[in-house]
């Protein structure tokens, strides 16, 4: 679909999303090798940044350009396209980030801005082992200290946070949840759960903290009321992560149904009905959620109360499409796809994992669908 759309990325920010497409194909190329070694793209990342696209979601008032959301989650479909770990990692550390500096006492906002300028590392903990998708109410308590509150616990499926320099964490003080921004130090650890199946080298692992005292100043204060934050970035983005992954899977499976020849009938694999009914459907529900994507991110640069609403409907529709499409690639591709050389059997496997990210798809249809129930009655939103 193209980008001429009046939902899709402004045309004034268009050479942002040609960088990242011309980024993308490196990445592209070294993809399956990560996914391999299950190393950290830290080379992507450093490219990413040295391309000015990390400062410019900053708010102008702070050295950035304040890209829009409709931009920015086309460029984290590009990502995932290419390579979807680079793109996971990225948009965890732009998310936290970008919490950081918006609901942070001015000063510390100051200090996560520069530092996330400077190329500093920002990852999220907050999925704890106990809590899972319900990642915004910890169970796990910090009390107060001393210039500060003590948190012994562990947050689960950290992307990136080998290589931090910031995290943003939640704990409950005094019964309340509380987000807090802190540099990992002696007290923390990472332990190496992540030999997963998909978004291998997201190296998304576990955060153990042993007595950490999160400081006081790094604790952010609860938001105004009069001037609710700008959306999350990471909300709006999920969705997008799945698109890409959505866009790789259609086009290897398009690949091979293309050059694949039946020996029965010397036609492609493509001229079998079945598979262009097939690929009819999953072209037009891919459209279908890249449209619903964009009206989403376009909510999102309105700051209307609708983008939470709708960030809850675009995130399943795209990783039901991303996870369907991927399974439709393994049927097309047979057991040439099945092999560990071709990308079919890679984009399957990462099709997984943005559908339990949270809010996994059953969490956000069960909020939908209350949503639903409601409609016409009393209790409607
Ligand atoms: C690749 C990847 C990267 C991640 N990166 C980060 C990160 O950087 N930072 C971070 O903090 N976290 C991260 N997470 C964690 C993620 O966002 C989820 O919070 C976490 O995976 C959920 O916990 P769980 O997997 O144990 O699932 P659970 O929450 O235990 O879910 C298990 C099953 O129960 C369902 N379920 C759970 N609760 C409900 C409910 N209330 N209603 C209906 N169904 C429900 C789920 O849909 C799922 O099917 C990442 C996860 C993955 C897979």
């Amino acid at each position: 679909m193209s980008l001429n759309h009046p939902l899709g990325p402004p045309e004034s920010e268009r050479h942002w999303v040609a960088t990242a497409a011309e980024l993308a194909t490196g990445f592209a190329a070294t993809a399956a090798e990560h996914d391999d070694t299950a190393e950290l793209p830290v080379g992507n990342l450093r490219v990413l940044h040295a391309s000015g696209l990390d400062a410019a979601l900053l708010p102008r008032e702070l050295g950035g350009e304040a890209l829009s959301y409709r931009s920015f989650g086309e460029i984290v479909r590009i990502l995932a396209a290419a390579c979807p770990s680079t793109a996971c990692v990225w948009l965890m550390h732009v998310g936290a980030a970008t919490v950081l500096v918006q609901l942070s006492t001015p000063d510390m906002a100051g200090c996560y801005a520069s530092e996330f300028r400077a190329g500093r590392r920002f990852a999220n903990a907050l999925s704890e082992p106990s809590s899972g998708n319900l990642f915004l109410m910890p169970l796990q308590e910090a009390e107060p200290v001393p210039g500060g509150y003590r948190l012994t616990g562990a947050k689960r499926f950290v992307s990136g946070c080998e290589i931090a320099d910031h995290l943003l964490v939640n704990a409950l003080v005094d019964g309340q949840p509380a987000f807090f921004g802190h540099a990992p130090d002696e007290t923390v650890r990472f332990e190496p759960i992540w030999d997963a199946m998909g978004l291998r080298a997201s190296r998304s692992q576990l955060v153990r903290f042993d007595g950490t005292v999160l400081r006081a100043e790094r604790r952010c204060p609860p938001p105004d009321p009069e001037a609710p934050p700008r959306p999350n970035h990471i909300a709006a983005g999920l969705a997008f992560l799945s698109l890409g992954i959505a866009d790789a899977a259609l086009a290897a499976l398009l690949r091979h149904a293309r050059s694949r020849t039946l020996p029965t009938t010397g036609e492609p694999l493509g001229a079998l009905q079945w598979v262009r009914f097939a690929v009819a459907d999953a072209r037009l529900r891919l459209d279908s959620a890249v449209l619903y994507a964009w009206h989403m991110a376009w909510l999102a640069d309105q700051c209307a109360p609708e983008f939470e609403p709708a960030a809850l409907r675009a995130k399943p529709l795209a990783n039901e499409v991303a996870r369907d499409i991927a399974q439709l690639g393994v049927r097309v591709g047979g057991g040439s796809g099945y092999l560990r050389s071709s990308p079919i059997q890679r984009h399957f496997r990462d099709a997984q994992a943005p559908a339990l990210m949270a809010y996994s798809v059953e969490v956000c249809k069960d909020r939908v669908g209350q949503e639903v129930l409601a409609e016409g009655t009393a209790d409607a939103p």
